[in-house]
């Protein structure tokens, strides 16, 4: 099968559309670094585009019609929305599925702590990470610090140009003789991945904030440290306490924003591609898309990366119970009715793929492998060692979603995520498949993924929305 750049395709309708698509796109990513981010985002979109939240119509004991557009937000951290199409709910849904957490380091329960005047916040990395591409970026600290009171306090430092920046640091090479004889994998470990946070004594720190700060001062002057420094810091500007990050979840990234790469502009260069290229596009299509046969649905979870577990995981209730809330508010909820609504729905499991690198192509097999500009990929299975964990897509399925991909002229690829025995990864598409409904991992190939910086092809992001569109309108299995 032929490779064809699908830059190739475009008129100058379709060549602004698409630059439109990703200057929004690169905004997103560059101001939704976590789950929350994302989700509040999200709600947002979808309040303007119409959607209610499904507890306030539950509360308000409404009924629900075609055309009728809701959302269901978990824990703040994962969101489903839904389109009801004219037809009813149990001949099944079309759903896109994708997660919006990303590889990253996230502070651990007690992380403040300094040595030789050095002040660190100690880190658990998150998701599958190569640890050396850590050290010595400017980094992003994101998240919520809760207090027992209940008040959220939100944290989001390092992204303004004037905002401070933290960092970790790395052995200079003229001292790295032992450190490059180490494999990759050891070259930095786990525990050596603290983020410097500053490195002033207590004492000065007054100097500069001592009008603000004249209550705390007589209590805390006895131990002039670094760290007190900095907890003298959160406490002016947060309203916070060493304790407070007990009950917290403040995750580490690459500080900046998403930029596009190349003389020609053609890629995206960006944080957390892995998956909210695939959340931004499939909410994208849903959001553009008016009215539906069959009730269409967008599922944007958290915790992929580390196994879909969780309560906001994949692997929880919660979707399961909004569309049996959404049965309930149809009239038609039955444990029977719900099972087969799942069971006749359709998914694209939104994820992204490895592009082929020519840098590395050792660790690819050309015939079976995604292309940067090849369109929307789609991964029939995925899996490690004999596509161990893997879903497998039906022939039959798969045999539809090409006739409705090639009716709306949607330029896709089939591939693998590298040679067979290199690794591999799983998605949410077996999670999805355990109701019995035809599942398929589909997304967008990505250069560098779980890297600080990934990159993506701006034509393969936007050719994915057109696919993602198609699917929602025209699959009918
Ligand atoms: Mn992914
Ligand atoms: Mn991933």
């Amino acid at each position: 099968m032929e490779f064809k750049n699908v830059w190739k395709n475009y008129d100058k309708k379709q060549l602004k559309e698409l630059e439109a698509l990703n200057k929004e796109y690169i905004d997103f990513i560059s101001e939704c670094k976590t789950e929350r981010e994302c989700v509040d985002r999200i709600v947002a979109m979808a309040e303007a585009a119409g959607y209610r939240e499904l507890e306030t119509v539950i509360a308000a004991g409404k009924k629900l019609k075609a055309g009728d557009k809701v959302y269901a937000v978990w824990m703040n951290k994962s969101v489903c929305l839904f389109q009801l199409g004219k037809k009813p709910l149990t001949d099944g849904l079309n759903i896109l599925g994708a997660h919006i957490d990303s590889p990253r380091m996230d502070l651990k329960s007690n992380p403040l702590f300094e040595k030789k005047d050095i002040a660190y916040l100690d880190t658990h990395y998150y998701g599958g990470i190569k640890k050396y591409q850590w050290v010595t970026l400017p980094l992003a600290l994101h998240g919520v610090l809760v207090k027992k009171d209940g008040t959220t306090v939100e944290i989001n430092i390092g992204e303004d140009a004037d905002d401070p920046v933290f960092f970790v640091s790395d052995l200079l090479i003229h001292l790295a003789a032992d450190q490059l004889d180490k494999k990759a994998a050891k070259v930095i470990e786990g525990e050596a991945l603290d983020i410097i946070v500053g490195s002033k004594p207590l004492s000065i720190m007054h100097e500069t904030t001592e009008s603000k700060s004249k209550k705390k001062s007589d209590k805390e002057k006895a131990e002039d440290g670094v760290k007190a420094g900095v907890l003298d810091i959160l406490k002016l500007e947060y309203g916070v306490e060493e304790e407070d990050f007990y009950s917290a979840e403040i995750e580490v990234v690459p500080a900046g924003r998403a930029r596009e790469a190349g003389f020609d502009r053609s890629i995206v260069l960006g944080y957390g591609q892995d998956d909210r290229v695939c959340a931004f596009t499939s909410l994208k299509a849903m959001l553009d898309t008016k009215s539906v046969d069959r009730t269409m649905s967008c599922i944007l979870v958290d915790k992929e990366e580390i196994g879909s577990v969780g309560a906001t995981g994949m692997h929880s209730k919660f979707f399961e119970n909004a569309v049996a809330e959404l049965l309930n508010l149809c009239g038609d909820y039955s444990d029977l009715n719900l099972r087969r609504t799942l069971a006749r729905s359709a998914m694209l499991s939104s994820d992204v793929s490895a592009a082929f690198d020519p840098s590395f192509a050792a660790s690819f097999e050309e015939k079976n492998a995604a292309y940067l500009n090849g369109g929307m990929v789609f991964n029939k299975y995925t899996g490690a060692r004999g596509k161990s964990g893997s879903n497998d897509a039906n022939a039959e399925y798969i045999a539809h979603i090409r006739k409705v991909f090639d009716e709306a002229k949607v330029q896709f690829q089939f591939a693998e995520l590298g040679k067979v025995d290199q690794g591999g990864g799983g998605t949410i598409a077996y999670i999805l498949a355990e109701h019995g409904m035809n599942v398929i991992d589909a997304g967008i190939p990505v250069l560098n993924m779980h890297a600080p910086w990934e990159a993506t092809g701006k034509a393969d992001i936007y050719e994915t929305y057109r696919g993602y569109k198609a699917f929602v309108k025209g699959v009918t299995i």
